[in-house]
């Protein structure tokens, strides 16, 4: 695996992929790779025929600069997994690669899928600097196919926007979230919880795993289902920055989980806000004792005759 440091020797390997005929892959990341990284770079490893890892710590998306200052930078480390997990080239640029002096370019989106829930509590800038440094990725690396984690499920959908508004040529793949045994989802900011502040995270995965009981037991209300999670993070001390049931494509509220809704939340543990969703899928209606075929499932083909 290729450490580059400059889009023209990126460019100078991606041509040569495309003379041999290749497809190719991007996994974007900020580095401290784990396995959820891990998971992305094996998917492109085995999708496409060379697979580029960005690692690039985009200053435009933390609103937050403590956030920015403590965020883990362990290059070496990175490179020995994505080499490992079949990348064929980490693509390490410095700040001044990606906004050379006297940069003013931004590419936006508005809407509730930037506005809403992280876009609201990190302030739409955030989504600003994802959707502006993701448009230069996909220009710098000009990928066949991209992966995301599902972990950033807005991060996903606002990705997916970008490219159906501005007819970007890549296609927009989603790996699964990763979690440690104990459910906890791995992100690169564990690092940084203590021994009490990581037991304290366990709330989270257990919140979302109540909320997904409560549901399978029959309970539909978003309320009382974001209640329920609200109940088991406050059990561990945790207050909730938001806990929302929402539309998994547009991300409006739901009040009732009838059909598939996004259970989206942040919290913030120790030094690090962590978020963390689940896909509620609601159990199948039972059909009504005595009503005719179909008449519980409007989208059901109707019978002939
Ligand atoms: P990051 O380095 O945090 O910007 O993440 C880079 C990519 O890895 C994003 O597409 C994330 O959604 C994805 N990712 C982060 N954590 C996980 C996880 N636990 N499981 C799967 N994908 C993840």
């Amino acid at each position: 695996m290729k450490i580059v440091r400059t889009v023209a020797e990126l460019r100078e390997h991606v041509r040569a992929v495309r003379r041999a005929g290749g497809t190719v892959g991007l996994v974007p990341t900020m580095g401290a790779l784990h396995r959820g990284h891990v998971s992305l770079i094996a998917a492109s490893a085995q999708r496409t025929d060379s697979t580029v890892v960005s690692l690039f710590v985009n200053p435009r998306q933390f609103g937050d600069l403590g956030d920015l200052a403590g965020y883990p930078r362990t290059e070496e480390a990175d490179a020995a997994k994505a080499a490992a997990a079949g990348a064929h080239v980490l693509f390490a640029p410095g700040v001044d690669e990606v906004y050379p002096d006297g940069y003013t370019a931004e590419v936006r989106l508005s809407g509730p899928l930037t506005e809403t829930l992280e876009g609201a509590h990190r302030g739409p800038e955030h989504f600003h600097g994802v959707t502006t440094v993701v448009t230069k990725l996909f220009n710098m690396v000009g990928p066949d196919v991209a992966f995301f984690g599902a972990k950033d499920a807005q991060q996903v959908l606002v990705v997916r926007r970008l490219v159906r508004d501005l007819n970007l040529p890549v296609e927009i793949v989603v790996g699964e979230t990763i979690r440690e045994d104990d459910g906890l989802a791995l992100s690169s900011r564990n690092v940084r919880l203590s021994p009490t502040d990581r037991a304290q995270a366990l709330a989270i995965p257990r919140a979302l795993e109540a909320a997904t009981a409560e549901l399978a037991a029959g309970e539909t209300d978003a309320e009382v289902l974001t209640a329920t999670v609200r109940r088991v993070l406050s059990r561990a001390a945790l207050l909730p920055e938001y806990v929302a049931v929402v539309d998994p494509d547009t991300l409006q509220p739901r009040t009732t989980v009838d059909v598939p809704s996004l259970l989206a939340l942040a919290v913030p543990v120790g030094p690090v806000r962590l978020i963390d969703n689940v896909v509620l899928v609601p159990a199948p209606q039972p059909a009504l004792a005595g009503a005719p075929a179909g008449a519980a499932a409007p989208d059901a083909t109707p019978e002939e005759g």
